[in-house]
């Protein structure tokens, strides 16, 4: 297949390119690099020994998305191209829905225009918002609570709008649980700019002496040890949904919401404890209050995306941790750092 990836320099996108190339597609990478950089590209060619095309752009730059595209002529598109931080979407909230909305609709009218009908967008378990039951099926209501995930919960309603208005459409919207880990070579992983919001990486830069502690945001949850419980899920299990998304959009019509997760709860204090047996010491932590907008639980039910992917996790928290490790010890400053 011929694969148009926009946002494929970023942490979930090049460790789908490292699948998608080993699969022997041929592929063209979108991306403005504002929070990726050209290093992970060619580490992505280094591992798998294989080249793809590049077009340095945003992808809300009409005229060149919609050249690149049409030159390209594409199968089908993988988007994940978008800015991700909850809390920064809080403070610039037109900056997400210009980045993520404005350029999404750009490139369904690029598509258009190079007549390709197929696509895999990068969604997030964070539409469903509050849990009314778990685990969260495809069928729970969507209620976001933050401007990051209603941009999310709007291009899914866009391309669902898109799909029915378009013969022979097909869309998969990939809800990704908590992505976190790292190509079992640790050439590649997620390299956060800044300091990381997320549970993983953080455990991982206090693991490799980045920061002196970890703080875990409560631990009077209803959860085994009262530390908030979420559906990690392996990278590259996750890239692997990307590659059974597209051949389902091949094969069918129509755009469904699909699940990607294990369906399998890990608190924060289990995470650590994981992290310390793969990195062989112990991990600084203390209990501090409250994230504000935390759930105590989140996790996915899995049905869905093995009845019409035949795709299901197959990596547990030890490799997810343990992969991650090899990246961070390997790479301490992440792709700044020349390995
Ligand atoms: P990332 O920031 O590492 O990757 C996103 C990539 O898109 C980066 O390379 C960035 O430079 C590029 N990009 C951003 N805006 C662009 C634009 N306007 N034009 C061109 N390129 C642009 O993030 P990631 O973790 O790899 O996430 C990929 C996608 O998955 C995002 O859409 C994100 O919202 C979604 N997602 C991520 C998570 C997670 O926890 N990592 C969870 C659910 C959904
Ligand atoms: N968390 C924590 N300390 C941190 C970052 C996260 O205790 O420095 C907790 C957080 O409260 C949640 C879990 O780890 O229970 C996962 O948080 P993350 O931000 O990675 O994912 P999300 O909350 O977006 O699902």
């Amino acid at each position: 297949m011929r694969i148009f990836v926009t946002g494929g320099a970023g942490y979930i996108g090049s460790h789908t390119l490292v699948q998608l190339l080993g699969a022997g597609h041929d592929l063209c990478v979108l991306d403005n690099f504002s929070n990726s950089s050209l290093e992970a590209l060619r580490r992505v060619r280094q591992l798998t020994n294989r080249d793809f095309a590049l077009v340095e752009a945003d992808i809300r730059d009409t005229a060149t998305l919609t050249e690149a595209m049409s030159g390209f002529a594409p199968d089908a598109v993988v988007h994940f191209a978008g800015l991700k931080a909850v809390g920064e979407s809080g403070e610039k909230p037109l900056l997400y829905y210009d980045n993520n909305v404005t350029g999404s609709a750009n490139l369904l009218a690029a598509m258009d225009t190079a007549g390709c009908r197929r696509i895999v967008f990068s969604s997030s378990a964070t539409v469903y918002g509050e849990a009314q039951y778990l685990p969260f099926d495809e069928d729970h209501p969507i209620a976001p609570t933050n401007p990051y995930g209603r941009t999310k919960a709007m291009v899914e309603e866009m391309i669902r709008d898109w799909t029915a208005a378009t013969d022979g459409a097909s869309a998969a919207l990939l809800r990704y649980f908590n992505p976190v880990g790292a190509h079992e070579s640790g050439r590649i992983g997620e390299d956060p700019r800044d300091i990381p919001n997320n549970l993983m990486p953080f455990i991982a830069q206090v693991a490799v002496g980045r920061r002196a502690k970890l703080s875990v945001f409560g631990d009077d949850y209803e959860t085994r040890d009262g530390t908030g419980e979420r559906d990690y899920i392996h990278v590259v299990d996750l890239a692997a949904a990307h590659s059974a998304a597209l051949e389902y959009c091949a094969r069918t019509e129509g755009c469904e919401a699909i699940n990607v997760g294990t369906g399998r709860g890990i608190t924060v204090m289990e995470m650590v404890a994981a992290y310390e047996e793969a990195c062989g010491h112990a991990i600084a932590a203390e209990i501090a209050p409250r994230r504000p907008g935390d759930v105590a639980s989140s996790y996915a039910a899995t049905a869905k995306a093995a009845r019409l992917l035949n795709w299901h996790a197959e990596r547990g928290v030890d490799a997810m941790c343990e992969s991650s490790w090899r990246w961070q010890s390997t790479n301490s400053e992440g792709y700044g750092e020349k390995a």
